[in-house]
């Protein structure tokens, strides 16, 4: 049978853009690609790109204060949003079309339309047309997910945070995980009152307790409200504000509440069931370690799997199946030792074990340094870096490592590496150390802070 393309991409996020341009580029595959909204995807378009604009909007005023300290005759006056919003705008207009061109010229056919599937190797274009693909990919990725509370509607979510018409006065933000830590700290640092409101004890729930606790008090320290233990339970329009009732009968007052209680894999209405493809209850697609689904000519990579939600990651897996189908080089993605960044004010990088999942393991050393950074002290600011490896006992290597502090993002990729390539606390104890940076403390920790494990005798 002949089809019109080998491989058809429904979704032009990371993942999806990735396996299309390999396929077509390096595999010399025929290749189209559907995207209903704008090309680029969340990444891109309304998350990691936009969020790390507005990260560093928010950190400008911080970095006024220490100029000041530092001698100079510095000022910072009103934030204009609209401005900043406009620009913001233009990147990511700049940005989309530079995605568009390197599709186009690998030569992935674009088609700017909604797509679904009608049997497994064809797919129906919201144009009306209708296409055949030997391979189909689905990468459709994630959509925010809001619980169903009265008022709801009220609520926006991540996805609004980037075109709000003007900077709320007062937030309140629901939910304890990346984009809620994330957008509380940059709402923060724009001049904005914020209240996060988090069900469970403690906000980065699943990080390791002990960093996480770290980023935790420098929110608070900055000004952020963190309320645990309670959840929304009704939100209510309020003349010009909206009224937010928690489970513990408070009220708040506020003029914009974010909701950021996680993502949905967004397979709704693409016809997955009904062709075969098997798919779990919160919609994520079912796939193997080469992305394939029960059908074999259906693949799905990136968040639409609900494996780890991660653009880097989407990436790999668009990548690894553009070489398995079309570069003779059967590839799985590699989901061990993924490294990532949370970026609250203080950053947070970390990869690995965290000191908890280790000493669950077997005995464990762990290394914990906590110490002003030169240049913040100089200002006279009370911030901590956090640094702290976990090392197997018995082998000696580094399972796990997690920073906290100012470029903490930047560092954690770097000690990925040696983390990835089974470094031991020896081989950071002879890499000798880059002075004066904050980093030289990651190969500077000689004692071990305490022990802990399974195999600990009372
Ligand atoms: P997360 O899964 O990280 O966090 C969801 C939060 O919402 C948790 O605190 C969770 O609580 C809470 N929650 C879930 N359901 C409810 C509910 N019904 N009522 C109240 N609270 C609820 O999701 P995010 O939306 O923050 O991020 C989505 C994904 O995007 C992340 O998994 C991450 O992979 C990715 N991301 C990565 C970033 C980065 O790399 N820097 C940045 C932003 C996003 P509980 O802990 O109790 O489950």
């Amino acid at each position: 049978m002949t089809f019109d393309y080998d491989l058809f991409v429904i979704g032009g996020g990371s993942g999806g853009v990735r396996a299309a341009r390999i396929a077509a580029s390096e595999g010399g595959a025929r290749v189209a690609l559907a995207e209903e909204s704008r090309m680029g995807g969340t990444c891109v378009i309304r998350g990691c790109v936009p969020k790390k604009l507005m990260v560093f909007a928010s950190e400008m005023p911080e970095a006024v204060s220490q100029a000041r300290a530092y001698g100079w005759d510095a000022t910072i006056d009103s934030f204009d949003w609209t401005a900043f919003r406009n620009t913001l705008e233009n990147e990511l207009t700049r940005l989309e079309a530079a995605y568009r061109k390197t599709l186009q010229t690998a030569g992935v056919i674009i088609y700017d339309a909604r797509a679904s599937l009608i049997d497994p190797h064809t797919i129906a274009l919201s144009t009306g047309k209708t296409i055949t693909a030997k391979h189909i990919l689905i990468a459709t990725g994630g959509l925010p997910f809001v619980p169903h509370i009265p008022g709801a509607d009220l609520a926006v979510t991540s996805d609004a945070m980037f075109h709000l018409p003007k900077l709320p006065a007062k937030a309140v933000i629901v939910g304890g995980g990346y984009i809620a830590s994330e957008f509380a700290c940059i709402l923060n640092g724009l001049g904005v009152k914020v209240t996060q409101i988090y069900r469970g004890d403690e906000i980065l729930r699943g990080f390791d307790i002990e960093a996480r606790t770290h980023v935790v008090a420098g929110m608070e320290r900055s000004g952020i409200q963190i309320l645990r233990g309670r959840d929304v339970v009704r939100l209510d329009k309020a003349d010009d504000h909206i009224a937010v009732h928690s489970s513990l009968g408070e009220i708040f007052s506020c003029d914009l509440v974010l909701y950021a209680t996680g993502r949905r894999p967004n397979t709704a209405g693409l016809g997955l069931e009904q062709i075969g493809v098997t798919v779990k209850s919160t919609g994520a697609v079912i796939v193997d370690e080469f992305s394939q689904t029960v059908l074999p000519s259906v693949y799905a990579v990136g968040d639409v799997t609900d494996r780890i939600n991660l653009t880097p990651v989407a990436i790999r897996e668009g990548h690894a199946l553009a070489d398995t189908l079309f570069n003779a080089r059967p590839t799985k993605a590699d989901h061990e030792l993924v490294p990532s960044a949370v970026f609250t004010q203080p950053e947070f990088g970390t990869i690995g074990l965290t000191e908890e999942q280790a000493a669950a393991r077997g005995l464990t050393d762990v290394y914990v340094s906590k110490f002003r950074p030169m240049r913040t002290a100089f200002a006279g600011m009370p911030e901590q870096y956090l640094m702290k490896l976990v090392v197997d006992t018995e082998t000696q290597k580094v399972l796990g490592c997690h920073i906290v502090g100012p470029g903490a993002g930047e560092m954690i990729q770097l000690a990925a590496i040696a983390v990835k390539l089974g470094a031991t606390k020896g081989d950071f104890d002879r890499t000798v150390a880059v002075h004066p940076t904050a980093s030289e403390e990651i190969v500077t920790m000689r004692k071990v802070t305490r022990q802990i494990g399974a195999t600990i005798k009372a």
